[in-house]
């Protein structure tokens, strides 16, 4: 380039970065940990630049200003169980989602499932498996980030692994071959095999199934044997990745915690030795609190009205014992069993439920992105990555202002802004 030019470049190098430093100025952050009143943020192309006191900001002049009136401005929310290509099972039961709608019809549902969530200000999300999608999710995950549909950033566990006979659906003879929710494996090598080709076809972590109902109507037992769990974790942690399971026993849970998971998903029937057994190894909780009311409502419960139901007095029971133990909480109700969009249901009942509303926020953004390895993520602070909402209110008084998102950042982009 000749240097004639030189000024005119400089011009509009300037202009674009004015462009994108913005500054935001809610009534109040909430940074991840604590509630701060009066500060506003900086958001530097994709990053966070500053967070703090408007006078401890130098040139705040230069910045094109956003007034977030009456709002709370706090890190995108972290989900950390869902199923994008799940949809509610009032809508359609799951096993007709598995055996009755195409991978395409599951993708295309998925599409809408993943902007409605982004919408809903969950700007990052952990996705506990295709349930018979084989690797859709994955392939969902490549249109989000390849900028084709918006969507909230994902992990993905691509099919998950149960014990062969464990998983549905069922109830069909044998000569009736049907697509499973996930891949079944028996022995160590075969699940070390399937672990392998998991992480191999694009999965970010592993989930397995340390628990399931074996027939209609039974309580969960245990599936996996301890050196099967172990295999699959080796399998996993030797390519960087980490494992996650399912498992609402306390026998399931155990060999899931001994094994060496990250995280127990459910925990139906988690006693307080159980939960403090997960604080000593360092796994954290996820209790899915939504989806188990979600079903006893489709089941006809009708909450406040009804006695609670058994399945729901042993959450609160469990969740309680959780509670008390110290193990980390995190963030996820399993959506998908109940609407996308509606994550903030599960905040709700970790409130109503016995959580701290504060504690409750700091699940669903820094302790979920430190617990589910989202980096740069779930904090408001300078060098973060701008993944930024703000909710009408104080979410940290009355919990349920999480419903009403306004402003939805991902990555710098604004998605929305009412
Ligand atoms: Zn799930």
């Amino acid at each position: 380039m000749k240097p004639k030019y030189y000024p005119l470049l400089l011009i509009f190098l300037c202009l674009k970065s004015l462009q994108s430093q913005t500054l935001l100025i809610p009534d109040r952050v909430f940074d991840g940990v604590a509630m701060h009143e009066d500060w506003v943020v900086a958001v530097d192309q994709n990053r966070i630049s500053y967070a703090g006191p408007l006078n401890g900001l130098k040139k705040s002049n230069s910045y094109t200003k956003q007034e977030l009136k009456g709002m709370t401005l706090m890190p995108g929310i972290i989900e950390g169980h869902s199923h994008l290509l799940l949809h509610p099972y009032n809508e359609t039961e799951w096993n007709d989602q598995v055996l009755k709608e195409s991978p395409t019809e599951r993708a295309v549902r998925g599409v809408v499932h993943a902007k409605n969530s982004l919408m809903a200000g969950v700007t990052a999300m952990r996705d506990l498996g295709s349930e018979g999608a084989g690797y859709t999710d994955v392939y969902l995950k490549k249109t989000i980030d390849d900028g084709i549909i918006p969507g909230p950033r994902t992990l993905m566990a691509g099919p998950a692994i149960v014990a062969t006979g464990a998983y549905g659906p069922k109830g069909f003879h044998d000569g009736v071959t049907v697509p499973l929710g996930a891949v079944p494996v028996t022995g160590v090598d075969v699940a070390t095999r399937e672990v392998r080709t998991q992480m191999g076809n694009g999965a970010n972590l592993i989930k397995i199934y340390a628990d399931y109902r074996w027939g209609a109507g039974e309580p969960s037992r245990p599936t996996f044997l301890q050196e099967e769990i172990n295999a699959m974790v080796n399998a996993a942690t030797t390519a960087g990745r980490y494992v996650v399971a399912h498992a609402s026993t306390p026998e399931g849970m155990r060999r899931a915690i001994l094994g060496g998971v990250e995280t127990i998903e459910h925990g139906h029937e988690g006693t307080l030795e159980i939960f403090k057994l997960m604080k000593e190894k360092n796994v954290a909780f996820c209790p899915t609190l939504a989806a188990v009311e979600s079903i006893s409502q489709y089941q006809g419960w009708q909450k406040g009205k009804d006695q609670d139901p058994d399945r729901v007095t042993q959450k609160k029971k469990s969740f309680k014992l959780a509670l008390e133990s110290g193990v980390d909480i995190v963030f996820g109700g399993d959506v998908g069993v109940f609407t996308h969009g509606e994550n903030y249901r599960e905040l709700e009942l970790m409130v109503e439920y016995g959580m701290a509303p504060l504690k409750a926020l700091q699940s669903a953004t820094s302790v979920n992105a430190r617990v589910l390895h989202f980096e740069e993520l779930g904090m408001i602070q300078n060098g973060y990555l701008a993944d930024i909402i703000a909710v009408e209110g104080n979410p940290a008084v009355d919990i349920t202002q999480m419903k009403n998102v306004k402003f939805v950042m991902k990555d710098g982009v604004i998605y929305k802004n009412e």
